[in-house]
């Protein structure tokens, strides 16, 4: 009988795929750990185990299902560490006829398939994912003859397509966005619930990490492993957040607080991302549990959680697929400057960096304020390369996958696109992460100086930040204003000479 072999890469981990519909007798699935995936990028210990993990979970499963499956472990004596060479052993042991994939999300893979395929002599056939409510190139021809891209038309698409928060074409509630209602900072930690977990030794599996040379950066604790690694855990985790965490989900959403990493987010990223759950269900559930709870939960909370995921993830996506692979090397503002050595560390006297970066060190997790407008903040402001900002984010957080993390960091965070994925970059002084957290109040720094010894750095780099780029900015309509009050400001050459201070003294900072 003529057999086939079929690739499930480590973020394609969905069992309710229809290649997983019956076992076939002349079908084999293939999984595999390599140090290719482990090497690309320095990555947080955190999320080569989960993923891993997630990968021998799903293994397990498809053979409970009655499914054929070849599972490459990093120490196993035949495997190559590389796809196309762990490919090719297999199709020569088996006398595999043909060769079937499911499209990476990642231009990388992309292009390694597709090349591989072209090299081989047996046919081959890739599947869509059945993960994503858009094809590739939806967001390309719903955009098509645009001069631009904008995220709100495409989430009200979005919402109309698959009938979410909608009474026939119209919004449920009469309003598509409840963005301005969801702006608190928490004062009382007490409000908030403890993160639901799934504790689990992962000793073994790190014994073999550990023997097999692999680098990685942050810490682990191996006997309490916590992040999802099954459906039925992705699932649990979904249905806390429904329960505990979306009544105040949107009112807190940009909250930071020290001592608390996750606040009211779900931390259903990872879980999403490697495809253990679908976009669709996580938002049918929360659509479902808001219709039976509206006494427990207002629109504002559950329509701001929606548009994250069926707007901006989606989104994101689009833009991932039609601008790759231009959009790897976009520096708008031509910056150059290397990441300073403390955002391996957290070893940096300002509090607000210190707890963002500390946090994403110990739990490979930073919630979306943080990640934008901490440490992106920073990043952009003192004109880091963009390459090395990529290369830090798409290590250090558990959910980062190339297609969803360079969309956020060069585009969103970095406004290195010049302007595909936001319309403006977002930068602050310190006032904003005052506003949104308590970090100010235990740090070295002065909140309210702009210039002096212990000058909060955020405030001179900013204004630095606009006074460098102006020929790049002042013409945009969403920032001419910013150039009004500098052009009025008193102090300007002492603000520029404390950024430049700064900037020398960046590494200890
Ligand atoms: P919640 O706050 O509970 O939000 C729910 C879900 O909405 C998330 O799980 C996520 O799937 C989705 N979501 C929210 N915002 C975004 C967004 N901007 N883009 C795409 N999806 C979004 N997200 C990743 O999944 N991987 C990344 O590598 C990644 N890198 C980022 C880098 C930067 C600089 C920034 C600013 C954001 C990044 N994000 C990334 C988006 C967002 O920060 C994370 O999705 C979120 O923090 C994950 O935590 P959560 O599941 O608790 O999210
Ligand atoms: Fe961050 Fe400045 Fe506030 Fe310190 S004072 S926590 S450096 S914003």
């Amino acid at each position: 009988m003529s057999q086939t072999l079929r690739l499930i890469l480590g973020d394609q981990l969905n069992i309710k795929h229809s290649w997983f519909d019956e076992p076939q007798k002349n079908v084999r699935y293939v999984l595999m750990e390599m140090r290719q995936e482990t090497d690309y990028v320095q990555h947080h210990i955190q999320k080569i185990v989960g993923f891993f993990l997630a990968m021998r979970n799903f293994a397990e499963a498809l053979r409970q299902k009655g499914h054929q499956v070849d599972y490459f472990q990093l120490d196993d004596a035949d495997n190559t560490q590389q796809l196309e060479t762990n490919l090719t052993y297999l199709i020569e042991k088996y006398g595999i006829e043909s060769f079937e994939y499911q499209l990476p999300d990642e231009y990388r893979l992309d292009q390694q398939l597709s090349a591989f395929c072209k090299q081989v002599s047996i046919p081959t056939k890739a599947y869509d994912t059945e993960h994503f409510l858009t094809s590739r190139t939806f967001l390309q021809e719903f955009f098509k003859g645009k001069k631009t891209y904008l995220m709100e038309s495409f989430y009200r698409e979005m919402r109309k397509k698959y009938d979410i928060l909608m009474d026939g074409k119209e919004p449920l509630t009469g309003k598509w966005n409840y963005d301005h209602d969801n702006r608190n900072k928490l004062k009382d930690p007490l409000l908030l619930k403890a993160p639901k977990t799934h504790p689990k030794d992962v000793s073994k599996l790190m014994d073999v990490l550990t023997a097999s040379g692999a680098k990685w950066i942050g810490s682990i604790d191996a006997a309490t492993f916590e992040w999802p690694t099954t459906r039925e855990e992705g699932l649990e985790i979904l249905s806390y957040f429904c329960e505990q965490l979306l009544p105040k989900f949107g009112q807190y959403q940009d909250a930071m607080y020290t001592g608390h990493t996750f606040l009211f987010h779900s931390r259903l990223s990872f879980a999403m991302n490697i495809k253990l759950i679908s976009p669709l269900e996580v938002v049918s559930e929360v659509e479902k549990y808001w219709y039976s709870h509206q006494d427990k939960v207002d629109i504002a909370q559950v329509e701001g959680f929606i548009r994250q995921i069926i707007g901006w993830r989606e989104y994101m996506r689009g833009i991932y697929w039609a601008k790759m692979p231009d959009y790897a090397s976009l520096n708008f503002f031509e910056h150059s400057r290397k990441l300073p050595e403390w955002f391996w560390t957290g070893k940096t006297n300002m509090n607000c960096l210190h707890h963002a970066i500390g946090q994403s060190l110990d739990h490979a997790y930073a919630h979306h304020i943080q990640r934008l407008m901490v440490t992106g903040n920073f990043m952009l402001l003192a004109g880091i390369d963009p390459s090395e900002v990529d290369k830090w984010y798409l290590g250090i957080y558990i959910d980062a996958i190339e297609w969803v993390e360079i969309t956020n960091t060069r585009g969103m965070s970095q406004f290195a696109d010049g302007g595909i994925v936001g319309t403006k970059p977002y930068v602050s002084s310190a006032n904003y992460i005052d506003k949104m957290s308590n970090y100010c109040d235990g740090c070295a720094y002065d909140k309210k100086k702009k210039t002096g010894a212990n000058a909060c750095p955020f405030n001179s780099l900013y204004w630095d930040f606009y006074q460098r780029n102006e020929d790049k900015l002042a013409k945009n309509p969403r920032i001419g204003m910013m150039y009004r009050t500098w052009s009025k400001m008193k102090d300007q050459q002492q603000i520029l000479e404390q950024a430049k201070t700064h900037l020398e003294n960046i590494e200890n900072l």
